[in-house]
Order: structure tokens, then sequence, then C-alpha cells
């Protein structure tokens, strides 16, 4: 079972393809499995709330018999370590991220033992990159996550991240080169670049625009026709990356880029380096250089001392930036982080009410933008097909997993094959399209 965010997806996709290597089966369902690997997602509150019920459902299936033993991947296991076995009782083994690729032997040592046992070596994880090549996709096969750097240094005061999975280290460009390569010859088309900050890459191996320089090599590669950028921080988006998504023929112009707020005071008590000022010209430049841009942000609202003043600041700016799309979060006091420690907590029912509103602004934006589309023509990707020829397909401006999607009736094309399509119409946020 992969919780959590696209990072953890290929931390699941890489541990499935152990298991198997080594003979085990798969199967999707918890009562019918004998051993259950659940691998969490520790970033959050309501990601660790979700977790711990995923893992509670599976101990309930342990106690009535069918499934033998729970085992505990990823974040949380290294976040809260052996605290787990006291929040859960019925846990067989938790595995920390260092652990990963070890997990064929570790169910099998898990099998002859009776006792909890606990693999955690917080060390590697935060010393090592993993190679994430030879993964089990768990999605459809033409389309993929390319992960190109694990942890992160940013050190904004609201996120977990860095304590969870270590600093920043950029994977090496051959190893992101090979693996992007084995996954084009596997049938994937369409490469989602992820990392907590994809724009750092380089940075610790002294390459100056690196991301730049990864991308047009990814480029090179035959078989990809989707290179997608995601967690782009904007005060890491060079102009020299900018001319070269400008003139990529592969490069989406979909451009991922968490802002988290836009007032001053805000975003340096957020510790990031960014101005409203910064902020503003990147946008305007990005819709210069690239005007068929379509842009993703992220917010944070409610964050420690966020007046009312500065929440309609945040209002007014999302009404001007007009974002295609936006993901609003509610601040959460995390343990361990300095924001934590901040007077001026906003207490819950201001941040349900801000959230609530900006969620509404942003609708309003993105059903706007969406009924402008009607008439116009699309590239999009099929991703799946149901048997009443009803397919379900992307443009460039729809990101896997997080976004809308185009609505084919009557798809005469099989997913993973690029079509023709003509918008019809809208419903809520996605678009319904006519193959042409
Ligand atoms: S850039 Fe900031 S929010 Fe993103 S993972 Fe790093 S510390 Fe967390």
């Amino acid at each position: 079972m992969a919780l959590g965010c696209p990072k953890n997806v290929v931390d699941s996709e890489k541990m499935l393809a152990e298991i198997i290597k080594s003979g085990f089966f798969l199967s999707s369902e918890v009562d019918d499995a004998d051993v259950v690997i659940i691998n969490t997602c520790g970033f959050i509150a309501p990601a660790r709330a979700e977790a711990l019920e995923a893992i509670q459902n599976a101990v309930a299936c342990k106690s009535k018999g069918r499934v033998k033993r729970v085992i505990v991947t990823g974040c949380l296991p290294e976040w809260i370590g052996m605290k787990l076995f006291e929040q859960v009782d019925g846990i067989d083994a938790i595995v920390g991220l260092g652990r990963r690729n070890d997990i064929a032997q570790i169910i099998e040592k898990t099998i002859v033992n009776q006792k909890p046992m606990a693999f955690l070596e917080k060390d590697s994880a935060s010393l090592s990159v993993n190679d994430d090549r030879a993964r089990l996709l768990i999605g459809p096969p033409h389309k993929a996550y390319l992960r190109i750097s694990e942890g992160c240094s940013r050190n904004c005061s609201f996120c977990t991240i860095p304590s969870i999975r270590g600093p920043f280290r950029s994977k090496p460009q051959e190893l992101v080169l090979a693996e992007a390569k084995e996954l084009a010859e596997s049938g994937v088309v369409e490469l989602n670049i992820i990392g907590q900050d994809t724009t750092s890459w380089g940075a610790d191996l002294k390459i100056k625009d690196g991301l730049a320089l990864l991308a047009e090599e990814l480029e090179k590669i035959e078989g990809v026709e989707w290179l997608r950028l995601l967690y782009l921080y904007p005060a890491g988006i060079t102009d020299k990356l900018i001319k070269v998504i400008a003139r990529s023929k592969k490069i989406t112009h979909y451009l991922d880029i968490p802002i988290q707020h836009i007032n001053d005071d805000i975003l340096r008590k957020m510790r990031r380096p960014d101005s409203k000022e910064r902020i503003c010209r990147l946008i305007e430049k990005l819709r210069e250089d690239l005007p068929d841009v379509v842009l993703r942000t992220t917010v944070i609202v409610g964050f420690p001392t966020e007046t009312e003043e500065q929440f309609d600041q945040l209002v007014e700016f999302i009404k001007w930036a007009r974002f295609d799309a936006l993901g609003c979060f509610k601040y959460y006091q995390e343990q361990g982080t300095q924001a934590a420690q901040m007077p001026g907590q906003v207490p819950e029912n201001i941040k349900n009410k801000r959230f609530k509103e900006l969620m509404l602004v942003q609708q309003q934006i993105a059903f706007a933008k969406n009924k402008k589309r009607v008439g116009s023509e699309l590239r999009c990707l099929v991703d799946s097909l149901d048997t009443d020829g009803t397919g379900k397909a992307r443009f460039y401006g729809q990101a896997p997993d997080v976004d809308s999607i185009c609505i084919i009736k009557n798809c005469s094309s099989e997913p993973g094959q690029f079509i023709k399509t003509k918008v019809e119409a809208t419903k809520d946020y996605d678009l319904i399209v006519r193959q042409i």
C-alpha cells in the first residue's frame, strides 16, 4: 500500500520490484495477503493520521487470522522510530528509508521471527542517493516519476522534510540518464521530474544551472515525448532554465512552482528567500517568454502571525496571478519545526475560513480558464480507457495525479497514445473533449 507523495511512489515501486525479484507474489487486497507492507508518509499530521489508519486496518486483518505480518516502511518510521510500536500494537517490523532496498530480506526475517523488529538506519538515508532503476511502475506503463535528488537543505521553517529525508543530495547525472533511458525503453513517454526541490539539482556537485543542463540531456532520450518539471523552487528558476524550456520540444510548458505565500513578512518567517516583487516578476517573465505556459502553485494559509491583511494580500495576488491550478494547505503546527514554536499561532476556525475563501477564488479562476479552452484543439495523452469507450487523458497542462483531466467520449485509441482532440465543454475542473 503506497501512501503519500510521488517521491514515496518511487520508493514503493522500487520495493515492489525487489519483492517480485525474490519470488513473492503481489496482491492488491489487504485481506488476501500474508504480509502487508504500508509505505507511509510522515510529512504532515493528516498524512500521519492516514498512515496510522491504514496500519490499524492491516493489524485488524492480522488479528482475524488471514494476514500474518504487518510491515511499516517510509517516512513515518523514519520520523517517529520505535514510538510507532507504542502507537499501534501488532506491527511486526518498521523499516527506515535507508533500508528500502533490503525489503525482500526483511520480509523473510519477519516471517521467521515472532518478535517485532526495527530496521532504522538514519545515517545511511542521510548520506546516500538511491538507485531507482528497475522499478515496477504502479500506474500505467506510459508515465513515470523520475526522482533526481534526495532530501532538502532549504530548511523552510514549517517543514519536516529535511529532518526526515536528510540534506539535499543530487542523483548523479549518469544515474538519472540511465534510469530515464530504461524507463523510455520500457514504454514510458511522459517523465515527471521530481525531488523535494528540483531547481537545486547539481548545487551540491558544484554545477551551475544544473537543472537546465540536466533537462537538455534528458531531452535527447529517444521515446520520451513529455518531460515535466515539478517542484520548482521559485528562487531557483534561472533565465537559463526558462530559455531551455522555451526552446525545448519536449519539456512541457507546465511549471509547478510552490510559492507558499506572497506577503514578505510571512515569507521571511517561513525562511523563504523570495519576495512579492521577485515572485511577481518571475510570473510576468514566464508568461512573456512562454505564452502558452500553464502554472501550478501551492500556498499555505494560517501560518503563524498571518493577519487578515496579509491573507487579503495573498487573495489579491492569486486573483492577479491567475494560476491554472492551485493547491492550498492549512498550516499545521508540526512538532520539531521552527514555525511550531512561533507565537501567534492562528486558530483553526480562522484557518478553515481562509482556506475556503481562497479555494473559492481559485475555483472561479480555474473554471473561467477552462471555459476559454472550449473550441480549442489539444494534443492529449490517453491514460485509461473504460469498457464503455470513455477515455481519460491529459494535455500538457495537466500533471498526473494532482490536476484535472480531459474526458473523451468514444475514444478510439489505447492508453499511452497521443491523440488530437477538440474541447467541447467543461465539467467542473475537467475538460470534455472529442477525438478528431
Ligand atoms: S523546499 Fe522547503 S517546503 Fe520544500 S521540502 Fe525543502 S524545506 Fe520542505
